[in-house]
């Protein structure tokens, strides 16, 4: 990540109301970060998860439905 800060694990039920839905679905390690607090999980499998996700055309940002009614 950019900003460079320390890396914590973080216990995965501690993120349950921060992580995206199918982030906490599919990943089972999150780090936080000491700098910035920001959250984080395995980007490889994430990124391999929501392009098959794409591919299956299967909607991945709920809220694009609230804007659409
Ligand atoms: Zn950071």
């Amino acid at each position: 990540m950019a900003c460079g800060g320390k890396l914590t694990e973080v216990a995965k039920h501690t993120v349950t109301d921060e992580a995206p839905p199918l982030a906490y679905r599919y990943c089972e390690k999150f780090w936080r970060c000491q700098r910035c607090g920001k959250l984080l999980w395995h980007g490889t499998h994430w990124q391999r998860i929501t392009k098959k996700l794409a591919a299956l055309n299967i909607e991945t940002k709920p809220e694009r439905l609230d804007r659409e009614n």
